[in-house]
């Protein structure tokens, strides 16, 4: 079954810097040249442009994503008693975070369709001790914000949006981010706006709460060593704000360019009754950090994560890389064994993680290798 085909990765972080590598390269050395290595013009100048491409008034830079979630809940004082609506099917950080300040993770299930929070169970898990909301928009998906917006503004709970995925999304006219009351952000190198190494933003339209994310990102500090509260150390580094504001003017380009993988997987892949392909909910615009499908197992012994492995073991014999996000959902993690959630609380999201499997999807994947997917994938499913 040796075939000369080249691999197909799952993705490719290193094709991106060779395309800006003349316009990176000169940046990073000025930074180095300038002697200002943390915050400083660069990061402030980021910041601005940052909160410009969304259309809110504030973005505050941190250290990750992870820091951006921790901040947020920080900055709207949510802490001990305090419950968080979120979703089981994401990536650890979304929950850990509120565990991080104290308050305790309610998990709601997932839509099939979208992988995103189902908007419409949200209201039965809010109690009195609720104050937040953090749906992700996951593998870069708008959520249905106009119908979660509503929930939430009428039991008057803030919304955090996880956009770590989703850099650029659109639902309706906004950018993802700039609807809820704070947006959060990841530059991890795999996002849409990935660096060269950790970072993160905030955005929100609220000064006082931008005010208090600064003084918690500095150690609780406004004035140097004073300190007001216990904050953290979550500040940008300069290289990376350099990076990141030349890699921002080319994201819609880039986002773009995965909107138009995702098409043409779509032309195919939804041709093959095995497999169930992500679809766009009407209203929103994704930026597709993940091309995530689902195998149903039609014609065997149902889905089961066995099968979804042999699925991927033989992708992989034909040179295509694959990944999966994610294998367990939080609910069922060894570290929320404390929450007392069991297997069947969220049916949807335990199929999903039997079920899915996250193709090659970057902005430089080339059609050729594309169809080395699609033929692959038809070869053993049709
Ligand atoms: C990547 C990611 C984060 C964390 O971002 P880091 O920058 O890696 O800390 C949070 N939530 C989701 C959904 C992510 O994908």
């Amino acid at each position: 079954m040796i075939q000369s085909v080249n691999p197909v990765p799952a993705f490719d972080i290193k094709q991106q810097y060779t395309g800006i590598e003349a316009e990176v390269s000169a940046a990073v050395l000025e930074v180095l040249a300038s002697g200002r290595y943390i915050g400083g013009p660069l990061v402030e100048g980021f910041e601005q442009q940052f909160a410009a491409y969304h259309g809110v008034s504030q973005c505050v830079a941190c250290n990750s994503g992870t820091d951006a979630l921790y901040l947020a809940l920080r900055a709207l004082g949510i802490g001990a008693g305090d419950e968080v609506i979120a979703t089981p099917f994401t990536f650890i950080a979304t929950a850990e975070v509120i565990s991080a300040v104290g308050a305790k993770p309610v998990f709601v299930d997932i839509d099939a369709t979208t992988f995103n929070l189902d908007v419409e169970q949200i209201a039965a898990a809010i109690t009195p001790k609720t104050k937040a909301i953090i749906p992700v928009h996951l593998f870069g998906q708008p959520v249905d914000m106009t119908s979660l917006m509503a929930i939430a503004l009428s039991h008057n709970l803030s919304v955090i949006e996880d956009c770590a995925q989703s850099t650029g999304a659109m639902w309706g006219e906004q950018k993802v981010g700039s609807i809820g009351h704070i947006g959060c952000f990841s530059f991890y190198p795999t996002k849409n706006l990935g660096g060269c190494g950790d970072g993160g933003a905030i955005t929100t339209n609220d000064p006082a709460i931008a005010a208090k994310l600064r003084v918690l990102r500095d150690h609780g500090s406004k004035i140097r060593y004073l300190h007001e509260e216990i904050g953290v150390n979550s500040r940008l580094d300069a290289l990376q704000a350099a990076i990141l504001q030349i890699k921002l003017r080319y994201l819609d380009i880039w986002n773009e360019r995965r909107r138009e993988i995702a098409n043409y997987y779509y032309q195919f892949l939804s041709q093959i009754p095995a497999i169930v392909p992500p679809q766009e909910l009407p209203g929103g615009i994704g930026v597709w950090n993940q091309y995530t499908i689902r195998i149903s197992g039609q014609g065997r012994n149902g889905a089961s994560a066995k099968y979804r492995d042999w699925v991927r073991t033989q992708l992989q014999d034909q040179g295509v890389s694959s990944m999966v996000y994610y294998p367990y959902p939080l609910h069922l993690q060894p570290v929320y064994q404390n929450l007392g959630y069991q297997i069947g609380d969220f049916p949807v999201a335990e199929q999903a993680c039997h079920e899915v499997i996250s193709l090659p999807m970057f902005p430089e994947l080339t059609q050729q290798q594309q169809d080395q997917v699609i033929y692959a994938l038809k070869d053993l499913l049709n």
